[in-house]
């Protein structure tokens, strides 16, 4: 007989999710697109409640160009940017009214987000849930994985193509290789006798050893090329060439600065993370006129006197950032051919928060507080990381520029 269960892989943060409903500071069902899947659109043409048949018969509008099952239709939201069928009291009239089984696959699983690997079922949260951001980030442990099971009826939405170690069609590819290259790359970010931008340089060399191996036809010396850098980070031997790294504060606040820019034209109405960025150029004195060797002084006054004394109390924020990231997108494979593509992503993510966050510290200055990264990280995830578009834009800039290389990321990385 079939089993009732099925193994799913997470953080243990996942586990101790709970939804804070009406009491959320930045709620998922208010300001962006909420995806209606076919079955939950066939649902509603017959909805057993007439007052939200009516609603949804108004506010329930088909995908007639992209419609895929999964993006059928979408809710369109109020002018306030909310969902029109939030009640007063902030909560899902749909769910009170009819139940859960009556939500839509995003509105079930949001801010859950799964994937398969050789057919088993993985989760995690996005942290644009501030609830999500709040459970994974502040837990000063390294994050520990569970193993737990699952009633097959839970409903779960899987963002990516399934990734199989076994598949012939990967035999001769790094991917054969997924599960060594994952423990070995979280071990090494959560190696706390590092601090966090050397493990992620270490990490750079790494993918660019992978690189030259996949590009060589070599992929069978990955086990090898891992057991190498296992003992020489290990035995410290990437100390002294790491001391050497240059920093580039040009580099940064010039990438950077036009990163987030673009972001800003293409349009935010996103309230938090439009203080984030105020409070990031004017922790900096950014003004019109100003010169960026004036910036880059304030950049780096607010980095040695803020931002730096107070992460270096609490980078395993960063780190479980980080490592969920690695975690939630299948890393190195995380959508990129190239797996020093993808890495050159993660670390223009991290540069992009490590910046807006030195601004922030330059802003509050001794005030400089946790609940400052948690809104930072949040509001950086629901603005940019949700952003497929401007995601592949910056992915299509860093390339045509030839960014894509090792000192280039060690400039984003080392301050
Ligand atoms: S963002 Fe998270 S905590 Fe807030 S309403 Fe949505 S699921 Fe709940």
């Amino acid at each position: 007989m079939a089993s009732k269960t099925r193994k799913v892989l997470q953080p243990q943060y996942v586990g101790r999710f709970q939804c804070t409903g009406s009491a959320c500071e930045d709620s998922c069902c208010v300001g962006w697109h909420v995806a209606i899947d076919k079955e939950t659109y066939r649902i509603y043409r017959d909805c057993p409640d007439m007052e939200l048949r009516l609603k949804m018969g108004k506010k329930v509008t088909r995908n007639r160009s992209t419609a895929s099952d999964t993006d059928y239709a979408k809710i369109k939201l109020n002018d306030d940017g909310g969902c029109p069928f939030l009640d007063q009291d902030r909560m899902c009239s749909v769910q009170r009214k009819l139940g859960e089984q009556f939500l839509s696959v995003t509105c079930t699983t949001y801010p859950r987000i799964s994937t398969t690997v050789n057919g088993s079922l993985e989760k995690t949260l996005t942290f644009s849930c501030p609830e999500a951001a709040r459970l994974a980030l502040l837990n000063p442990a390294r994050m520990e994985f569970d193993e737990i099971e699952e009633d097959n009826h839970v409903r779960n939405f899987i963002n990516r193509d399934p990734l199989d170690t076994e598949d012939k069609k990967v035999a001769h590819k790094p991917q054969k290789y997924f599960w060594e290259l994952r423990i070995f790359i979280i071990t090494l970010l959560q190696d706390r006798s590092y601090p966090i931008w050397q493990r992620l340089v270490i990490l750079g060399f790494f993918c660019a050893r992978l690189s030259e191996l996949e590009n060589g036809g070599r992929v069978h010396e990955i086990p090898q090329a891992i057991n190498t850098y296992q003992k020489r980070v290990a035995e410290g031997m990437y100390r002294e060439e790491l001391q050497t790294v240059p920093n580039n504060l040009l580099i940064q606040m010039e990438l950077l600065t036009e990163l987030i820019s673009q972001r800003m034209f293409a349009g935010v109405n996103h309230k938090g993370f439009m203080d984030c960025f105020a409070e990031f150029s004017s922790g900096i004195n950014h003004t019109e006129e100003a010169m960026v060797e004036k910036l880059i002084e304030g950049y780096d006054s607010a980095y040695t006197k803020y931002y730096q004394p107070f992460m270096e109390q609490h980078e395993h924020v960063l780190e479980n950032y980080i490592v969920n990231s690695i975690f939630k997108n299948l890393f190195p494979f995380s959508g990129e051919k190239n797996i020093f593509d993808n890495y050159a992503m993660l670390i223009i993510h991290y540069a992009m928060i490590k910046m807006l966050l030195i601004g922030i510290s330059g802003f509050h200055k001794e005030n400089f507080a946790i609940d400052h990264v948690l809104k930072t990280i949040q509001s950086f995830t629901k603005v940019i990381e949700h952003e497929n578009t401007y995601l592949a834009a910056v992915f299509k800039f860093i390339k045509d520029n030839d960014l894509n290389n090792m000192p280039y990321m060690a400039a984003l990385i080392k301050n």
